[in-house]
């Protein structure tokens, strides 16, 4: 409380503050990270520095309370009825809100209205949140580290009851990790043990700078068994027994975090499950940026993804359960066939459209099992997944239908777990009404017949109700006053309502209750007597309702389990459907899996980028076949369709390492394990690096992390400082790509001197993209064919940018020159031309680290000057050589 105080540097004192700022301070100071709103009446308000950020935040208009005195609070606010939206724009800002609401009307209240927590909605954990429409999967995370500076990391989308832990990681593999999870939130332990944890120290920054996207949030760590009763069900959760304890702490800070949010209620865990490299496709952030996967480079936005040309899916679980799909492909040929041959299955049935329609049709289960488990389902909820139950037969025959093998295979799968929980369904239709209301503050939730005291209740409440219609009938009669009306309002109840001008003939037994402008308003006794007849059994109808519905959202949670497979299932079934929807609409064919590292794509097409072209996108093939030509270098014209070739292989793995088809005629995938794409420039600068830097810095991560089994895509590397030393940092790399890491390498260039490497090592192949010389235009085909380009056309593309002419004048002159002088060095020496006075023996088209090839070496020490060779270079050059032939092994 006094820290939140000083935060209130508005007002001088609190003690002069109205009780209900200080209620309201009282409440930050619970909940000092989250926005707070507070309702007055209809409106939600934000005072002191909270309206300030929130007025910016949404654009509101930032006023004060009490503008005339000398500290006046400022203050904002929403109406009731709109908060849903202004929270969810909230939390795309990474804020947390906490909303705290009345639970008395201020109708003729005195002194501080009782309020209550009504729930915290943070970034990361959204199950409290009312609203439901495009909700994305979102994350949130916690990492401990040890003091041999090892960390564990555990992360859950908290809906899913479902904990996800790993350990033994460095800081790099960590952020790697965070960037692939992408959690909305952090937590950071400020302690270890005893010891404080510097916020200030190197990795917290390096987190800080590597994720953005993520909001930090800072808890100290307790001991494991400080909550006992916490201990004793968390050792009963599937797979938490079996963690290490660094994973373990990681997971408790997790769930202190996740409990603390959840304000009274815990989370719902049901299986903690370790994680490991292996049976997992790794994409890292940088890989995952420039392919486009989830979002677009453009605004970040879904237009243009590889995410969302497949997302067919009919319903939220499948489309959330598509992405995670997308960030982590499998890693193992059995479980792909396994959901390829669903899709072929699916693909073939002329029954899909109707699966697709049951399914489309069904409720969010998963969010419907954790609501249920929290206490806080809808009865709308609840009537939707009756409905959702009533379809699961239907689905089960059909998927029994379909699936080619009705007991193997995961559609046969699928339909054998399907629960239609026959008990749950019939006790939902029993009790619920066909529509219930979307929340339990008004009636209509239960059916009539179900409980003959609710029934009785509401006969009165009916009867009462009709002998009012009746009564305002005979009342006209009687008074002769045809406008007589009978209306209710919740403050005043029910009236008699006689305008202005027939006063005169109001009966004397009529008793004057309030007047209007136009009208005045009277009771009669009978009339009173009715209405608390009604109004009570209304009131006591509505309270047994609420009994009854408590009743059964008690009975329902004993099914949660099953629901939440159920949801998993589902999903599994939407999104495949989805692939084979779109594999029939597009044309995909299914590709091959194999556990080899070959590649092959024949007439592969861009997904994204066919799809926007159709007819003038051109087909590609590509090649990789055993240890032979694995690695690919790529020149040829700008704009030629280098990029685009390589994101199409790599699209292509993905996709055919989550199952689906691939738009290529044919194609065979020999299972990836990680696959790294370093595609273009980006300055990060913001962070304090350079383009040049990124480009080293994402080098150096595909360096140490690419395998024999590993796909890695290189796009123009090198280019970002002096020629000379991009064109040895490139063919450094390109060299250690083919005899260390042994990696399948796509790499585009217009450094045309690597093309030499061809004749260097046997894995390493040439192609180019064709053009045609029309005379004075030239003609990209976008075709890839073998061999080198025969020259670059960075003037051609230049000058169609729209350059001014008399540059490209001088461009032409000083290219001319620059073409003479490369030739008179050509002839000198056949060699890398690029490397004019520079000792030739030093530095060479040779590598640095070779496949041995006992004639290169041998022409290499032949074509040594010993007479001229200065002695410094004489020394690198041996350690070259014996570098070369021991290839780092014991000398
Ligand atoms: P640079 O060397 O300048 O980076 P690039 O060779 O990598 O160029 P891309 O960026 O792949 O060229 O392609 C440039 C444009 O060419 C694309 O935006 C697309 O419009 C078109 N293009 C590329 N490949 C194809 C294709 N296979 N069929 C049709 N159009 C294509």
């Amino acid at each position: 409380m006094v820290l939140i105080i000083a935060m209130v540097h508005h007002a001088s004192e609190t003690s002069k503050l109205p009780p209900m700022l200080l209620q309201y301070l009282d409440y930050k100071g619970r909940y000092p990270e989250a926005l707070l709103f507070f309702q007055v009446g209809d409106f939600y308000e934000v005072f002191f520095d909270d309206a300030v950020t929130v007025s910016r935040a949404l654009n509101l208009t930032l006023t004060s309370r009490d503008k005339n005195s000398e500290n006046p609070v400022p203050m904002c606010g929403v109406p009731i009825g709109v908060i849903e939206g202004y929270i969810d724009r909230l939390l795309a800002q990474r804020f947390s809100v906490a909303l705290v609401s009345q639970k008395e009307t201020l109708e003729g209240h005195k002194g501080p209205v009782e309020r209550g927590l009504d729930r915290i909605v943070t970034p990361g954990i959204q199950i409290l949140s009312h609203s439901t429409i495009g909700r994305a999967a979102s994350f949130v995370a916690a990492i401990t580290v040890d003091s041999r500076n090892e960390y564990a990391l555990a992360y859950s989308e908290v809906q899913s009851g479902i904990i996800q832990v790993r350990d033994g990681l460095d800081i790099k593999r960590l952020v790697g990790e965070l960037q692939r999870i992408a959690p909305a939130e952090l937590i950071v332990p400020t302690m270890q043990g005893v010891q404080r944890i510097d916020r200030r120290s190197a990795w917290v920054r390096e987190l800080e700078v590597q994720l953005s996207e993520t909001a930090l949030r800072f808890r100290p760590e307790r001991a494991l068994e400080s909550d006992g009763e916490r201990h004793v069900s968390l050792a009963a959760v599937v797979g938490y027994s079996a963690q290490s304890p660094m994973a373990k702490r990681a997971l408790r800070l997790l769930l202190e975090y996740v409990d603390e949010v959840m304000a009274g209620s815990r989370m719902p865990l049901v299986e903690v499950r370790a994680e490991s490299d292996s049976g997992t496709l790794l994409i890292d952030s940088m890989t995952r940026t420039n392919l486009e996967i989830v979002r677009n480079n453009r605004d970040g936005g879904l237009e243009g993804s590889l995410f969302q040309l497949l997302d067919c899916t009919v319903t939220s679980g499948g489309s959330k359960l598509l992405k995670q799909w997308l960030l982590a492909p499998l890693a193992e040929v059995r479980p792909i066939i396994e959901r390829q041959e669903a899709v072929t299955d699916l693909k073939k049935s002329w029954e899909r459209k109707t699966l697709r329609t049951l399914l489309s049709r069904v409720v969010d289960s998963e969010r419907v099992a954790v609501r249920v488990d929290l206490g806080v389902v809808t009865p709308r909820e609840l009537a939707a997944l009756r409905d959702t139950l009533a379809t699961l037969p239907q689905l089960k025959d059909l998927l029994h239908r379909i699936g080619a093998l009705p007991d193997k295979g995961q559609l046969a799968h699928i339909a054998a777990k399907l629960s239609p929980l026959d008990g749950l369904h019939r006790e939902l239709s029993k009790v619920l009404q066909d529509e219930p209301p979307l929340a339990t503050n008004q009636g209509g939730i239960i059916k009539e017949g179900l409980d003959p005291e609710l029934d009785r209740l509401r006969n009165i409440a009916q009867k009462g109700k009709s002998w009012i219609e009746e009564l305002e009938q005979s009342e006209r009669a009687r008074t002769g006053i045809t406008s007589l009306k009978i209306k209710y309002t919740g403050v005043f109840g029910y009236f008699i309502e006689i305008t202005n001008s027939q006063l005169a003939k109001v009966p004397g037994d009529y008793v004057r209750k309030q007047t209007t402008s136009n009208s005045e308003r009277f009771f009669t006794d009978e009339l009173k007597r009715r209405e608390m007849e009604i109004l009570g059994a209304d009131d006591k109808a509505l309270i047994r309702e609420r009994e009854l519905f408590a009743e059964l959202r008690t009975s329902v949670k004993q099914f949660v389990a099953e629901l939440r497979i159920n949801a998993a299932l589902l999903s599994q079934l939407d999104v495949l459907s989805a692939f084979a929807e779109l594999a029939e609409k597009e044309g995909f064919q299914a590709p091959q899996i194999v556990a080899t590292d070959e590649l092959r794509l024949l007439n592969g097409r861009h997904p994204v980028l066919s799809l926007m072209l159709g007819n003038e996108f051109i087909p590609n093939s590509l090649q990789m076949e055993g240890s032979q030509k694995k690695c690919l270098i790529i020149t040829g014209p700008n704009m030629g369709g280098k990029s685009t070739f390589l994101r199409q292989a790599a699209l292509l793995v993905v996709m055919a390492q989550i199952g689906s088809y691939v738009p290529a005629e044919s194609a065979t995938i020999g299972v990836v394990d990680r696959i790294f794409a370093r595609i273009g420039a980006s300055d990060n600068l913001r962070e304090g690096e350079s383009t040049f830097m990124v480009e080293m810095r994402e080098a150096s991560s595909i360096i140490s992390g690419a395998t024999e089994r590993s796909l890695v895509l290189i796009d123009e590397i090198g280019r970002g400082t002096a020629t000379l030393d991009g064109l040895a940092l490139a063919q450094a790399i390109l060299e250690w790509m083919v005899v260390k890491s042994k990696a399948r390498v796509l790499f585009a260039t217009h450094f045309h001197e690597l093309t030499l490497l061809e004749a260097n090592y046997p894995s390493v192949k040439n192609l180019s993209v064709g053009s045609e010389d029309r005379g004075k235009t030239i003609v990209f085909t976008h075709r890839i064919i073998e061999g080198p380009a025969s020259r670059s056309y960075g003037l051609e593309v230049a000058e169609r940018a729209g350059l001014p002419n008399g540059l490209m004048r001088r461009a032409r002159t000083l290219h001319n020159e620059l073409m003479v002088k490369e030739d008179a060095v050509k002839e000198k020496s056949p060699q890398l031309s690029l490397f004019e006075g520079v000792d030739q023996s030093a530095i060479t088209t040779l590598p640095i680290c070779a496949e041995v090839r006992p004639d290169i070496l041998r022409e290499r020490l032949r074509s040594l000057d010993i007479d001229t060779i200065a002695p410094r270079d004489a020394l690198t050059l041996l350690f070259e050589l014996q570098q070369q032939v021991f290839d780092g092994q014991d000398k």
